[in-house]
């Protein structure tokens, strides 16, 4: 468990289980197809692969697709082809766990990443540190990620680093940088300064940026104290978890006609009813046996082939059966 979440409500696991049986439900009331409950734990289990046994034949695949880029299907059932590896460090910005090779994406995802890296390089010193992007060829993690298949999700953390080794001491892999939350986890800590609220609304301006996922908690304290525009909250997305990091989708980008666009985020700053209604819900943290044991779909036919062509590994042909 991520030892900067604190439990606030322990909660049976029956329970527990109940509200995972229900978070499919809770996925097609808000549109946001990025995560269960259970992503409270934080989206980064420090062996991913120990989850129940699971292994995604997709994080088998070691190199993207040759040829044309493409993304395929969605965020959350979907795959990439020809996609591109954001360099490990650049202009304000540095990609964290690389061994964990989830820093592919579409070029537009790359460019964001480096326009907020020199953005932020204008203001100050430290970096940004870059979390997951896509696997070689997309597809479904060994996570509890149920998005970022497609290219198009990056997850950036709060945090931001004084170098690129410094980086690495900071985030070790299995223990993330802290939350922006305090202890009540309904209110935003001292670490949430300009730089954070820069970081969110820079890629909240950017016109090819779909949506940003934020603890609902975070989302209420932008709406609390942003004066002016507030134009730029409307893709600012209250979900679970996200205290430490926020996650970026973009538009499906031109040239792939079979990428699946989720529906335009509801109109308005969102801080009326519905972060109200995100604040009405019980901090629930699960226990890390209480993790679901997904076996989900390898994705669309289309992504089925990408993941087999050209591979000739037999551990990604047999779990691609
Ligand atoms: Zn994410």
């Amino acid at each position: 468990m991520n030892t900067t979440q604190r439990p606030i409500e322990k909660i049976s696991r029956k329970l527990a289980l109940g509200l995972l049986a229900l978070s499919p439900f809770l996925f097609l009331g808000t549109l946001d197809t990025h995560a269960s409950p259970a992503a409270k734990l934080g989206a980064y289990p420090g062996k991913p692969s120990a989850q129940k046994g699971y292994v995604s034949p997709w994080s088998l695949v070691r190199e993207p697709s040759a040829g044309q880029t493409e993304v395929i299907g969605g965020a959350a059932y979907g795959c990439i082809a020809g996609a591109s590896n954001l360099p490990d460090t650049g202009k304000g910005y540095v990609a964290i766990r690389r061994e964990r090779n989830r820093h592919y994406g579409h070029p537009e995802t790359l460019k964001l990443v480096k326009d907020m890296g020199a953005a932020l390089s204008q203001r100050t010193d430290q970096l940004l540190m870059v979390g997951d992007m896509a696997q070689p060829r997309g597809g479904r993690m060994e996570s509890m990620h149920r998005s970022h298949q497609n290219g198009m999700d990056v997850d950036i953390w709060f945090t931001l680093a004084p170098s690129p080794k410094a980086a690495n001491i900071l985030a070790p892999d299995g223990n993330d940088p802290p939350s922006m939350l305090d202890d009540s986890k309904r209110k935003l800590s001292s670490r949430f300064g300009d730089d954070q609220l820069f970081l969110l609304k820079t890629a909240a301006q950017r016109p090819n940026v779909d949506r940003i996922f934020v603890n609902f908690a975070i989302k209420n304290g932008l709406c609390q104290s942003i004066k002016g525009d507030r134009s730029w909250l409307n893709k600012v997305r209250p979900w679970w978890g996200h205290d430490a990091h926020f996650h970026v989708r973009l538009k499906c980008p031109a040239g792939s006609p079979e990428c699946k666009q989720q529906p335009t985020v509801p109109q308005g700053d969102g801080c009326k009813n519905e972060v109200v209604s995100w604040m009405k819900k019980p901090v629930i943290i699960l226990k890390k046996d209480d993790r679901p044991a997904p076996r989900p779909p390898l994705g669309p036919a289309r992504c089925v082939a990408l993941l087999k062509k050209g591979t000739t590994d037999g551990g990604v042909q047999t779990a691609a059966k």
